[in-house]
């Protein structure tokens, strides 16, 4: 299947988000220099009408509009803000011909800001040089996504992702040059990847890699993203197609609380079994390390 490349000049790049997301990723703003995504994940959120707009569903993985001025937005709006956490980037398979991606980390860099890179491709190590000299005057986080490590199961959810055993070879990669790195456990999928099988089998995985943190959500379902997963789930999982209608009955847009704490308590005793977080710790800074320092020196 040929992906066709669109190229536009952005009017803007920098999303300023109404708050820090404490309980996520840390982050006040992103930065992204292309909109869908050839990877092509069937449960995708960004399949939802309010990301796609005007574009297709069918056409999410095919047609990848391409801001081929990011970089220079960039350098032009960063400077006008306070400096916070970044979410930036995204290293899909047009990254290797646009390298847009690499260019605003240089941006990033030069101005020194904190970033965090949420990612499926193992593309990024490319630019383990410059998340180094990120890292090494501010702050520089980077989680990688999975909805679980089984094959079987990924090569029916995300079947042009990189392989699991991929992703975690660049979380081993970016570990073993300090950078703080984990999980983006998202979505686990009900009654596919939630039993403490799948949960253990990605958390020994992830912590043998040098992971730090998994960060651990269900499945969000949403207008046209959630016909796109349940004709997934009526192909590959009939039987479980009526109690995926139950857990997100009224269009609800995540199961209820029954599920969540279930999944929570679990997912906790599993992660303290190995040793990793349930959270990443607070972003340090430059200027916070300067006054911490000058503390220290007394
Ligand atoms: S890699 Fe991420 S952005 Fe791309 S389709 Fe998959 S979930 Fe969506």
């Amino acid at each position: 299947m040929t992906v066709r490349y669109e190229t536009y000049r952005c009017k803007s790049i920098l999303i300023r988000h109404k708050e820090v997301d404490e309980d996520w990723y840390w982050v006040k703003y992103s930065a992204h220099p292309y909109v869908c995504c050839a990877f092509g994940c069937h449960f995708c959120y960004f399949r939802a009408e309010r990301y796609l707009r005007d574009i297709p569903c069918e056409d999410f993985d095919k047609v990848i509009r391409v801001k081929i001025n990011a970089p220079q937005m960039l350098r032009k709006q960063l400077p006008r803000a306070e400096k916070n956490v970044i979410a930036l980037g995204d290293w899909q398979p047009a990254e290797k011909e646009f390298l847009l991606s690499r260019r605003m980390l240089e941006v990033v860099r030069d101005l020194n800001f904190p970033i965090h890179i949420i990612e499926r491709s193992p593309l990024l190590v490319r630019d383990l040089d410059i998340l180094e000299e990120i890292n090494k005057e501010t702050w520089c986080c980077v989680s990688y996504s999975f909805s679980t490590v089984d094959k079987s199961i990924t090569k029916i959810f995300e079947p042009k992702a990189p392989a699991p055993k991929k992703r975690m070879e660049a979380i081993r990669e970016i570990s073993e040059r300090g950078i703080l790195t984990g999980l983006s456990f998202m979505p686990i999928l009900p009654h596919i990847t939630d039993d403490e099988t799948h949960l253990e089998e990605t958390f020994a995985m992830a912590k043998e890699h040098g992971a730090h943190y998994v960060l651990c959500a269900t499945l969000t379902m949403e207008g046209q993203q959630r016909d796109w997963v349940m004709s997934v789930i009526r192909e590959h999982y009939p039987e479980l197609a009526s109690k995926y209608e139950q857990l997100y009955a009224n269009d609800a847009y995540v199961p209820g609380q029954k599920y969540h704490k279930e999944l929570d308590a679990r997912t906790r005793r599993l992660l303290k079994k190995y040793g990793l977080s349930p959270k990443i710790p607070k972003p340090v800074f430059e200027d916070q390390r300067k006054s911490q320092r000058r503390i220290d020196s007394y």
